[in-house]
């Protein structure tokens, strides 16, 4: 329980798949935010490997432990999602200097649109600095072992599609 109030924060994201990666950064964001909302990007001009309410159900298999996330699938401007639901914080994962470039555009743009929330970023863990939901899909593809990479709910719902 943390002493004193500090929000709620948005973890947007396609999680598709939901990696360890993920989790990490879930994780430790929870330990920061009264409340973490995992928001998952709708593409519907995208077909994903999981569809979003299969994302959804999975991460809330791997999030059993967590007593304050929830998980919603979302469509439309980010940034107005947050101000409806008042969120305070964006938050997002750095993995290597090419995701800074991507990142640093959106957290501007993001903030013209909505100066009020804030885009709090952290830093990978070492365990996890290589995995990306893209590169599991492409091992996946090939038939590799995944099983380092993504939480176990995760792993046998692919290894099962
Ligand atoms: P991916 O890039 O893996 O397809 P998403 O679009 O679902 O992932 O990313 C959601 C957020 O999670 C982004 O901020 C992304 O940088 C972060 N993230 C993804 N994988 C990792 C990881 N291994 N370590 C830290 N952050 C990560």
């Amino acid at each position: 329980m943390k002493s004193h109030s500090t929000g709620l924060a948005l973890y947007p994201g396609s999680f598709d798949p939901f990696t360890f990666g993920h989790l990490d950064i879930l994780e430790r964001g929870c330990r920061l935010f009264d409340h973490v909302v995992v928001t998952i990007a709708n593409n519907s001009s995208k077909r994903g490997f999981f569809s979003p309410q299969e994302r959804r159900d999975l991460i809330l298999k791997c999030v059993g432990h967590l007593d304050n996330v929830s998980v919603e699938i979302f469509e439309g401007l980010l940034v107005e999602y947050a101000s409806r639901k008042k969120a305070i914080a964006l938050l997002r994962g750095l993995r290597q200097v090419s995701d800074f470039d991507y990142e640093f555009r959106m957290s501007f743009a993001n903030r013209r649109l909505a100066p009020e929330v804030e885009t709090v970023f952290l830093m990978t863990s070492e365990a996890h600095a290589l995995i990306s939901a893209s590169i599991v899909r492409e091992i996946h593809g090939h038939g590799g072992d995944i099983s380092s990479f993504v939480p176990e709910p995760v792993l046998s719902s692919m290894l099962s599609k």
